[in-house]
């Protein structure tokens, strides 16, 4: 039985002390035995890492980064690596988001450099993937995903493997309202999982977690994170106030 897990992608919002008064209202009001079931992860700003850290360090919530660089150290201005992440307290990270692979021109090649660094460092990199909607309506959707998925884990070792997520986040419902219906989303995760198990190994198909990604919320968390095999979500808008994100981490026992 896999643990489902609810990640929070902040994106580049909350300053500082809106940070810290949204990371306690999480804290506070969530119930602490749903933590016992369920993983939750927040992905704030860098620079929120550090009191992210500071105010979580007792509770089972997670922290991680939205991004990183594929070295780890060295002269690369502006760029944060894994071995600081982890340094900050981080357990996971967001890799190939599709904001990164539009704004970004991050590709699958820098995506997979990032996630061997990821698993290196002991983060879990949670790799996104999606296809657009041009490329739905064409119905390439799923020789994209298969393209995503073997190339973001090229050379990545059968025992790392249940240490990465993916994240399932088809472009046309990121931030735009429109949800893809619990079954385009469920029968896109089957099939990642038969990838995965013809790239990897039976047990991997079992246990690797599968997120779905795209204007989730509290309304229609719940029928998607009780599909087969939606193992969880990543969150963008709706994990920006503490309600919504709590609604949507107790939709998902
Ligand atoms: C995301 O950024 O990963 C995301 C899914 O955003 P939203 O929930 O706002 O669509």
């Amino acid at each position: 039985m896999r643990r489902k897990l609810i990640a929070g992608n902040w994106k580049m919002n909350k300053t500082l002390s809106e940070a810290h008064e949204l990371l306690l209202s999480i804290s506070n009001n969530i119930n602490s035995d749903i933590l016992k079931n369920v993983d939750v992860l927040v992905c704030p700003p860098f620079i929120s890492l550090s009191i992210a850290n500071f105010i979580l360090k007792d509770s089972l919530i997670n922290i991680g980064g939205q991004n990183i660089y594929q070295e780890n150290e060295g002269a690369y201005t502006g760029e944060i690596s894994a071995k600081l992440l982890t340094s900050v307290g981080c357990k996971y990270v967001i890799v190939g988001h599709s904001e990164r692979r539009q704004y970004f021109f991050e590709t699958n090649e820098t995506v997979n450099l990032k996630v061997k660094r990821a698993l290196e460092n002991n983060l879990k990199p949670i790799v996104c993937v999606g296809e657009t909607l041009k490329q739905r309506e064409e119905e390439k959707h799923f020789k994209i995903i298969k393209e995503q998925v073997s190339s973001c884990l090229k050379e990545i070792n059968s025992d790392d493997i249940i240490n990465v997520v993916i994240a399932y986040e088809p472009v046309w419902a990121i931030g735009t309202g429109k949800t893809a219906s619990p079954e385009q989303a469920n029968e896109m995760h089957i099939y990642i999982r038969n990838v995965i198990g013809n790239l990897f190994n039976k047990s991997a198909v079992e246990k690797i977690i599968i997120l779905y990604g795209g204007s989730m919320n509290d309304k229609n968390a719940k029928v998607l994170l009780h599909m087969s095999d939606i193992d969880g979500g990543l969150i963008g808008g709706a994990s920006l106030k503490s309600e919504s994100f709590i609604n949507i981490i107790n939709s998902a026992l």
